[in-house]
């Protein structure tokens, strides 16, 4: 069956809520155990129906944000969401409860309680307007962004559509292109900021409801953050400043003097090569295809997951206009089913796609088999490193998308994932310190922007941008309205990824096996659990940076950029 003839169909929250609560009541009242286990496994078939719905929905509105009819269909969902978490926290209340939780819990182990736990703390149904207006608002920047129509080299360009222009050789082009780009978010300021001075607020509001300071801890509770804090998150930032910082930067004047530039201006950073950066060889067709390949000889799990999504056509790709920006993976748990959204544009990019959610994809296949949802997907911190291990486990293929260009993509491929981790920091920071201080006004959040932006990124250079001199930057950023305090999980697990990077090239059999065992883990354990499952070192243990800088430095040694450029 293909994805199109997944049926959709608008859940009814009334008979839904109806049926929640007579199976929640039978569960509260039931004799034994193994009865509660059988309950459970009722409400989860109904929390699935209408999630794959819901995943349905959104999947297909953020193909054409301009369909009315799932332009509907999510508005439902942003009104409705709400009331399906209540019925969640319901749920969870009642397993928590549970007179026979220690039977339960010798099944399914504690992460599906401390799961429960977690979510229990960041519900109470007068929060329910407030998540409305959070969802309706979220949506309202996912449409703005998709809306952008940039008039460039003759004809209107979506965002995704500007980025080969933004690396191009000749440097008027890109400065051209970077303005133009710019220009949309220097017309459009006002909503961006009213959306996010609005979303700020309304986080506030919920998490003085819910009875805390401010937004920060819920944004952790909500991340299912169990085994580190705010604290160690900021010493790990401390880390990648120390550590990281000194050797991005050498990076970067790098990058300028290959360019043949004493220094690199704003529209000069996503060129990495005096004559080009590395792009794949074909057409969108023939990337799949040698992706295909690729996974076959990967691995036989691989293989079997990537014929079951081109079997299934579970991967929309192409730039088109009115799709939403960037790529994403989910899960459409009724068919079994993992989804990949991208907007090829004829760059490397498109093939870290093929890798990076194809890893995310690939870990949620091979969870697919756990009885409780909870375990489809582990927190994000741990699911980033399936997604950006797979980018590493991919380079010996890299030849067949890259052909004669091959060194020239691992090399910028491993720069870039290390210029990275400052501004992955650096976002973290910035949402710290605006949701402790929900009251700064819009100008107020660009100059704490941009004084985070010069400690991080020492050489940035805006040139004459007033927008980005302001401090403008982050409003590209979509996490920063969508998804608050995910970003740190990225930097995070590439200070993992970068392990599995480093085992590959020791012994790749036994790299890998730790990487299958990983995905198969699924969410069944917090991150440190599953770091410690897969054999490797924690992100917060200090000796981490040392290791991965000395190797970093020693490849990066022994690349002869003269040749590449
Ligand atoms: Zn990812």
């Amino acid at each position: 069956m293909h994805f199109s003839n997944y049926q959709y169909t608008r859940p009814d929250v009334d008979a839904l809520r109806k049926r929640f609560l007579v199976l929640t009541d039978s569960f509260e009242t039931s004799a034994n155990a193994e009865s509660q286990m059988e309950i459970m496994q009722a409400i989860n078939a109904l929390r699935s129906e209408f999630e794959t719905n819901y995943q349905l929905c959104s999947i297909r509105h953020s193909i054409d944000t301009r369909d009315a009819f799932y332009n509907a269909e999510q508005d439902f969902f942003d009104e409705n969401l709400p009331q399906f978490e209540e019925l969640t926290s319901i749920y969870y209340k009642a397993l928590l409860h549970s007179q026979f939780r220690n039977a339960i819990e010798s099944k399914f182990g504690k992460q599906l309680f401390r799961i429960a736990e977690m979510q229990m703390r960041v519900f109470i149904p007068e929060i329910m307007e407030e998540l409305v207006q959070e969802n309706k608002l979220s949506t309202a920047y996912q449409e703005l962004i998709a809306s952008a129509l940039i008039p460039f080299d003759g004809s209107d360009k979506t965002l995704a559509e500007m980025v080969p222009y933004l690396r191009a050789t000749d440097r008027n082009i890109r400065e051209e292109a970077s303005k133009a780009r710019w220009d949309f978010f220097v017309t459009h300021e006002q909503e961006f900021d009213s959306i996010f001075d609005e979303l700020v607020k309304t986080r506030n509001t919920i998490a003085n409801k819910l009875g805390f300071k401010h937004f920060v801890e819920v944004g952790y509770l909500r991340m299912l953050r169990s085994d580190y804090t705010a604290g160690m998150v900021a010493e790990f930032r401390e880390q990648i400043l120390q550590q990281i910082v000194p050797l991005a930067t050498e990076l970067k004047s790098q990058q300028a003097k290959r360019l043949g530039l004493p220094s690199l201006k704003y529209f000069d950073e996503a060129l990495l090569f005096k004559n080009g950066n590395a792009d794949p060889k074909g057409s969108p067709e023939w990337i799949i295809n040698n992706g295909k390949k690729m996974y076959a000889e990967l691995s036989d799990e691989t293989n079997a997951f990537f014929n079951f999504m081109l079997d299934h056509d579970l991967m929309d790709l192409e730039a088109k206009k009115g799709k939403a920006g960037g790529g994403y993976c989910t899960y459409i748990s009724g068919y079994k089913s993992p989804f990949i959204f991208s907007n090829f544009n004829g760059t490397s990019a498109d093939i870290d796609v093929l890798t990076h959610e194809v890893g995310h994809a690939f870990q949620v296949y091979m969870s697919r088999g756990f009885e409780v949802p909870e375990y489809y997907w582990p927190t994000s911190d741990a699911a980033e490193i399936h997604s950006m291990s797979m980018e590493y486990f991919a380079y010996p293929w890299m030849d067949h998308f890259f052909l004669e260009e091959a060194d020239k993509y691992r090399y910028a491929h491993l720069v870039e994932s290390l210029l990275f981790l400052p501004y992955g920091v650096a976002v973290d920071e910035f949402q710290h310190h605006i949701y402790e201080k929900p009251d700064l006004t819009p100008t107020e959040r660009k100059t704490l922007w941009r004084n985070i932006e010069k400690k991080y990124l020492p050489l940035k250079d805006y040139d004459d941008n007033n927008y980005l001199n302001a401090g403008g930057f982050w409003q590209t950023q979509a996490h920063i309205y969508q998804s608050p305090f995910y970003y740190i999980d990225y930097t995070l697990a590439q200070m993992c990824a970068f392990q599995f990077w480093l085992k590959a090239q020791k012994n790749n059999t036994a790299a890998l096996h730790d990487y299958v065992q990983l995905c198969k883990a699924g969410g069944s354990r917090s991150f440190l659990e599953l770091v410690e499952y897969a054999n490797l070192k924690s992100p917060f243990d200090k000796n981490v940076f040392g290791d991965i800088v000395v190797a970093l430095r020693q490849y990066l040694k022994g690349v002869d950029e003269g040749k590449l450029n």
